[in-house]
């Protein structure tokens, strides 16, 4: 095998890479984010993953969530606008996508058929946006592997080890293998790979895979990968972001809002709520 460069990412390596807020810029500049998430009883995975978002700096924010999400969303997010699904319990149906800059899907989505083929209306729509997979998204591609086949290039999955293991299709003997099917997952499907964990590993089309130093054990818990998700949707509607800047920037900012969060509460104590709170104060400290 030739030899790989890989990277270590601290403070120091993302310098310079989020840049300020213009002075005269407007929520245009900052991209429409649409994000496809919850079902019923998952709402909370859409309102998380929603709210980082919008903590994230998105310009603005559209939530495609089943009917029944619709109070639950406009309470929770009232910064975000809401496009109720017909569905009463999951999203059935893909909006227009002319409006906005980048799409997430995932959190609380559940696999219902429906969804499945809203994934693969997406996958096929052609229309070139950054796409943010997550959760349930990659529990469907997965499920329907022909989808895999449709992502677009530079697209963004944030699987854990479990979800991962599933879009592989088999179980990793060790880490290292684990790393190396990361790799080529990467190769084969040009797609940035966010194998989620302590050590968050991103692996990137172009071969070197980039290890993130922040987080800590308090973000074991429920949500904390659906901020995440939120977060990655806002970075990659920023038209002034590369697809591997704005991972970069996401995956840090996110342990470093837990790391700060956790200073508060304590490990035990850290919610993905949390999380939320920080998100501003650990991107200040990039900039
Ligand atoms: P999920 O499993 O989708 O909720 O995602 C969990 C999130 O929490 C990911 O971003 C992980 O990187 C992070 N996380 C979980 N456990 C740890 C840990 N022990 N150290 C650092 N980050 C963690
Ligand atoms: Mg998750």
């Amino acid at each position: 095998k030739e030899a790989v460069d890989n990277h270590f990412v601290d403070a120091g390596f993302l310098r310079g890479r989020l840049p300020q807020r213009g002075k005269f810029s407007h929520k245009g500049t900052f991209g429409h984010a649409l994000l496809l998430a919850g079902s019923y009883g998952k709402m909370g995975a859409a309102v998380l993953a929603a709210r980082a978002c919008l903590h994230g700096g998105v310009g603005l924010l559209t939530v495609r969530g089943p009917a029944v999400g619709y109070d639950i969303l406009q309470i929770s997010a009232p910064e975000a606008m809401v496009l109720a699904d017909p569905g009463r319990e999951f999203v059935t149906e893909l909006p227009a996508l002319q409006p906005y800059a980048a799409v997430g899907m995932g959190p609380g989505l559940g696999q219902e058929a429906a969804t499945a083929e809203v994934l693969r209306n997406l996958l096929q729509s052609g229309s070139k946006l950054p796409l943010v997979l997550d959760a349930d998204a990659l529990n469907l591609l997965a499920a329907h592997r022909a989808l895999l086949e449709l992502l677009p290039p530079n697209s963004l999955l944030t699987p854990h080890p479990k979800e991962f293991e599933r879009l592989i299709g088999e179980p990793a003997r060790d880490d290292y293998h684990r790393l190396e099917q990361l790799r080529d997952f990467c190769a084969r499907h040009r797609c940035y790979c966010v194998l989620k964990g302590a050590y968050t590993a991103l692996g990137t089309p172009e071969g070197p895979v980039y290890f993130n130093s922040t987080g800590n054990p308090g973000m074991a818990s429920g949500g904390s990968g659906d901020v995440l998700t939120g977060l990655l949707l806002a970075l990659r509607a920023d038209k002034r972001l590369s697809p591997l800047d704005a991972a970069l920037l996401g995956i840090y900012a996110h342990g470093r809002a837990g790391d700060l969060a956790a200073a508060e509460t304590g490990q035990a104590g850290l919610t993905a709520s949390d999380l939320i709170r920080y998100i501003g104060p650990a991107l200040q400290e990039l900039t």
